[in-house]
């Protein structure tokens, strides 16, 4: 349960150990009338030295934020928003037409020294974001490069992958994935071979940092969000909607917020 009670599928979640390292957080909200229950979303709050992913796939997040900016993020539409120093906003999901919400939120980390950067976003329009057919794969590029193709998010600090791939039954998906890259793949249809084992959804892989191409087959066909990204190798201290590199830092954020200097 996280924001005013919502249900959702957390599979990665921000700890001091930073395993995933540079990726904080992963969230698969999805909510389909019986089962999570009465729609309820995120209201107003803050976020300081990280950047969250919001993909949304059916229904929509309605927003709003201390730098003055909302909007709808709609079906196939991307919002990467880079909290640097400081932001305060809310998110409210929405039922599409199916009845449905279904999405994931990924937070990515900020290295020290673009912790307390000025604070962002870049809304990304569904129809802006490449597709790729490719032997059976149907692939959306958020962020990153396939065959010389961009994905339309730039200038992220981790020089994140991340990628929605659907491959049809009896077809294979290759990539090359830079040297020392943290690399997850969160399946959430089908069932695929992942670096030769079997995986159903609804499943969370993490590939191991010892092979420098990954390749996934389905024989019944399989979708999964493909996530790679650089490592900071910083040390981490997560206190809710705060990822920073100290306590100190922590309780400066506290300390700002209660006086009310957080939000500049
Ligand atoms: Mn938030």
């Amino acid at each position: 349960m996280e924001g005013a009670g919502v249900l959702l599928r957390r599979s990665v979640f921000p700890r001091a150990s930073n395993e995933f390292d540079p990726f904080l957080l992963f969230d698969h909200f999805a909510f389909n009338n019986p089962m999570e229950g009465p729609l309820r979303g995120f209201p107003m709050h803050p976020h300081r030295g990280i950047e969250t992913v919001t993909y949304i796939l059916d229904g929509s997040v309605s927003h709003r934020d201390s730098l003055g900016n909302s909007g709808v993020i709609g079906p196939g539409d991307v919002q990467w928003m880079t909290s640097g120093r400081g932001i305060l906003h809310e998110e409210m999901p929405r039922r599409g037409e199916s009845g449905n919400i279904f999405g994931f939120q990924l937070w990515v980390n900020l290295p020290a020294a673009q912790k307390m950067s000025q604070p962002r976003y870049q809304e990304v329009n569904s129809s802006t974001i490449p597709t790729i057919q490719k032997n059976g794969a149907t692939i959306r590029l958020v962020a990153g490069e396939l065959d010389g193709v961009f994905g339309p998010v730039t200038e992220i600090a981790a020089s994140p992958i991340y990628m929605d791939v659907k491959l049809e039954p009896a077809s294979k998906f290759i990539y090359p994935i830079p040297d020392g890259y943290t690399c997850l793949a969160y399946v959430f249809e089908g069932t695929g071979e992942f670096a030769e084992q079997v995986v159903e959804s609804v499943s969370m892989v993490v590939f191991n940092d010892d092979g420098k191409q990954i390749e996934i087959t389905s024989e019944t066909g399989v979708r999964f969000m493909l996530i790679a990204g650089a490592p900071f190798k910083e040390p981490i201290v997560p206190y809710g909607p705060f990822v920073m590199n100290t306590v100190e830092e922590i309780q400066q954020t506290l300390a700002e917020l209660r006086n009310g200097t957080f939000i500049k």
